[in-house]
């Protein structure tokens, strides 16, 4: 469907032998390389994401400078500059936090592979979203082939499926969370963010939806747990980075948190 210059093929492995000095670091460790492969993946896509998001911005623009309605042009309409506004909190959120973790790898300091797995769940979602909405502003134009974003849309579409499709992390987070009582939330939100008041919400959370899904394997819960930790994440590194509430990252970070927060809730 798209990223076309992606070739795929099978390969098989038939009676091959591999020499010691073809291992990949050291036998019987082998799934670490797959963690930490993985783990860059993730973060690429992550910032591929972003990057997408600022070119579907762009062509928005491009096409609503010029595009003259009966109301007036189409950069002046409230929905328009809704839209964009948009796109660019969560740019300037998700930047903020992706920023942060490239800072901490910079620094030779360990990074819990919660935090790119979390990352990978969300930002496609929303380039996704801030593609599809892009479509629409610049309309006609914006589906045919001569113009870009049919594209971008068919090349992003792929992120939400590969290197772990949104709900298969998702279910697979969200169940180590409620049901096998990880560590991870604590080490995310309090060892590395600061922010116990956030961990406490949730932890709160966690017994009433225990309560109240028993032994059921809810997956849809699993999901929207794990992106609601995501979101506690995005908020708390916003926080740490800045505390003006005015912060367009910030308010938008707080505001996502709570809507998934209030969303679980009820
Ligand atoms: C262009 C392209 C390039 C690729 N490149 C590579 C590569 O280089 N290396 C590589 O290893 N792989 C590669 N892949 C494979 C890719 O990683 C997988 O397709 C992807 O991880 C999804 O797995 P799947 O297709 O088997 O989907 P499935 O596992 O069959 O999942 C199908 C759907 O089921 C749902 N689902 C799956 N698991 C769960 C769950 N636990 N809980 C709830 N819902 C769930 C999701 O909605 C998911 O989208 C590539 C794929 C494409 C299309």
């Amino acid at each position: 469907m798209g990223v076309r210059a992606i070739i795929q093929n099978t390969i098989y492995f038939d009676g091959v032998r591999i020499e010691k000095n073809g291992l990949l670091g050291n036998s019987g460790f082998g799934l670490e390389i797959a963690k930490t492969s993985f783990n860059i993946g993730r973060l690429g896509i992550s910032i591929a994401s972003m990057g997408v998001i600022k070119r579907v911005s762009q062509l928005m623009c491009r096409y609503a400078e010029r595009r003259n309605l009966s109301t007036g042009y189409l950069s002046d309409n409230t929905n328009f500059r809704e839209q964009l506004y948009s796109n660019f909190q969560s740019l300037f959120a998700l930047e903020t936090f992706i920023t942060f973790l490239g800072n901490q790898i910079d620094r030779g300091i360990s990074v819990h592979d919660d935090f790119f797995n979390l990352l990978k769940m969300i930002c496609p979602e929303l380039a996704y979203t801030a593609v599809d909405n892009g479509m629409q502003i610049i309309g006609a134009r914006g589906y045919i082939e001569t113009n870009c974003i049919p594209q971008l849309s068919r090349d992003v579409r792929l992120f939400r499926i590969f290197e772990g499709s949104t709900e298969a992390l998702g279910d697979s987070l969200g169940r180590s969370y409620i049901r096998y009582n990880s560590d991870a939330m604590p080490h995310l939100l309090v060892k590395t963010l600061n922010a116990n008041d956030l961990l406490e919400e949730l932890e709160e959370l966690k017994s009433e939806i225990i309560v109240i899904i028993g032994d059921v394997d809810d997956s849809r819960i699993y999901i929207k747990y794990a992106d609601l930790v995501g979101y506690a994440c995005i908020f708390a590194v916003n926080r740490i980075i800045s505390s003006d509430v005015q912060n367009t990252g910030l308010s938008w970070a707080e505001k996502r948190y709570k809507k998934h927060y209030y969303e679980l809730k009820q």
